[in-house]
């Protein structure tokens, strides 16, 4: 059993009829497991007139009624976790423990936009002249076209979707076509919950041809996209000659830097898990390990230790702690960050490729010694590899990390206040770790600087950017 894949266009559930069906895959096994629906162009323009239609009430809708039904969906989350997270495991691959912690950390999502639904306020600004009243409303932008990825399926869509519904926008989504149940399950949490027809759409369809469709409709007045940096720019580029706001959260390439007054066991220990997470497919992972030098062995040893436990399987066995990866054209693609990197004489110490089993597997891998022109070290893997390098000194470091144009996560581990406070007033970067890993809390910000996009999803920011701001004095 999987998730009955469909369109969900003004609240109804469509399949069927003569629209072309694509195939989803189990990466862990490479079989087809569900039949996804392409919107045609007529399922377009239905879900976008229905979502213009549905914004008129939608945004008059006041708060508490939001609220009560982003509440509901945050229950219905909770209770139905197992099972979307049982279909995600299916064809996104993490372990089933990571997509149902992913569903149940997502809940908070959708309780934290009802709460901060409530919260959207203008202000008075006193006059200069008697008798006149000075306001500033905020008001929702409009129609919402959404993009989101296969890495987080349920996570990167909820945010978005949460967002738009929170501050009174309707929205049309495009999820990920490698990864579609958890945005499917997302659309009958909405409707269950008692969302109205048309303020959630969901479309399917060749993702270049279905974003230049929505983002160049005059229905759309906002963007938003999760994925690659290069996608980011092509929309971003449209989005601009249109004069249409964006909130871009794309790839990124974090540093962490390993001091030698370092608590290195507790670093190496909590680092490795975190770097091999969802087959380390997470924009934030950790993947350029700068560590001092009289830390590296040390570090370097234990990380190993603790890669060496981890174990690789299919996302439903209950000891696999990872996965495949999503899909089969990553594992060419994390193969030949490798390969760069062994050309330019670094060591691998760990791993070092594609496994031998029937799904797209690839080792958890450790490179060593690399130059900071490799591959690996400029451009996002996207996969679990990890590169280490030594370093000498602060200043050093800090303009190594800098020095790519990502700029999403970082990560530092020093007991000196010193080295902390140097290390967060001066990496770019939208969030800075420093000797833990929290971040992508439904209270806390989340968004990069430099080409890792721009916008904030969660914390008080979220709905900055589907919020317009309007003036008006009265007298
Ligand atoms: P990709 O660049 O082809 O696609 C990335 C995502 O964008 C996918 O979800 C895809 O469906 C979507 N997409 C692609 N072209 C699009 C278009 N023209 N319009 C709208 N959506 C479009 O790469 P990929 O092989 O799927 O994924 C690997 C790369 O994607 C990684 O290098 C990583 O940087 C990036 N990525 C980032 C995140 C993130 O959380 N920031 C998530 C997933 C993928």
């Amino acid at each position: 059993m999987y998730e009955d894949l469909c369109l969900y266009i003004d609240g109804k559930f469509i399949k069927g009829d003569a629209r072309f069906e694509q195939d989803v895959f189990n990466p862990a096994t490479n079989e087809v497991i569900g039949k996804l629906p392409h919107a045609t162009r007529e399922d377009l323009d239905f879900a976008l007139t229905s979502a213009q239609r549905a914004f008129e009430s939608w945004r008059r809708t006041s708060p508490l009624e939001k609220s009560k039904v982003l509440r509901r969906v945050g229950e219905l989350a909770r209770e139905r976790a197992n099972d979307i997270g049982r279909n995600m495991t299916l064809d996104e691959g993490k372990p089933l423990a990571e997509s149902v912690g992913e569903i149940v950390f997502c809940a908070e999502h959708a309780e934290w936009h009802a709460e901060e639904a409530r919260r959207i306020y203008g202000r008075v600004i006193p006059p200069r002249v008697d008798g006149v009243r000075q306001l500033v409303l905020r008001e929702p932008i409009g129609v919402v076209a959404a993009f989101s990825p296969w890495n987080f399926p349920f996570n990167q869509a909820i945010r978005k979707i949460a967002a738009a519904i929170g501050s009174g926008c309707t929205i049309v989504i495009k999820g990920p076509e490698d990864a579609p149940s958890a945005v499917v399950a997302l659309a009958r949490l909405f409707h269950d919950a008692g969302l109205p027809p048309g303020c959630l759409n969901v479309v399917w369809g060749v993702p270049a041809e279905v974003s230049q469709y929505l983002i160049k409709s005059p229905i759309v007045r906002k963007i938003s996209f999760t994925g690659s940096v290069a996608v980011g720019k092509q929309l971003a580029a449209l989005a601009g000659s249109l004069m249409k706001r964006c909130t871009m959260e794309l790839g990124g390439h974090a540093p962490v830097i390993v001091f030698d007054d370092a608590d290195v066991d507790r670093a190496a220990d909590m680092l490795a898990p975190y770097k091999f997470r969802n087959a380390g497919q997470v924009c934030i992972s950790p993947t350029r390990f700068y560590v001092q030098e009289q830390a590296y062995e040390r570090f370097v040893a234990r990380f190993l230790d603790k890669v060496a436990k981890i174990k690789v399987g299919p996302g439903l066995e209950p000891d696999t702690k990872m996965g495949p990866l999503a899909h089969r054209r990553r594992v060419p693609a994390v193969t030949g960050f490798v390969e760069d990197a062994q050309e330019r004489g670094a060591k691998v110490l760990a791993g070092g490729g594609a496994l031998q089993l029937p799904g797209n597997f690839f080792a958890p891998t450790v490179v060593a010694d690399l130059p900071d022109d490799s591959r690996l070290m400029k451009e996002e893997p996207f996969g679990p590899v990890a590169g280490m390098v030594r370093f000498r000194a602060v200043e050093e470091v800090l303009a190594r990390a800098n020095s790519l144009p990502y700029g999403l996560a970082a990560y530092a581990f020093t007991t000196s206040t010193r080295n902390a406070t140097t290390i967060a007033n001066g990496l770019e970067a939208g969030m800075v770790a420093i000797n833990h890993l929290g971040m992508a809390l439904a209270e806390t910000p989340f968004g990069g600087v430099k080409e890792s996009g721009y916008g904030s999803e969660g914390g008080a920011e979220t709905f900055d950017g589907y919020l317009v701001t309007k003036f008006v004095t009265q007298q």
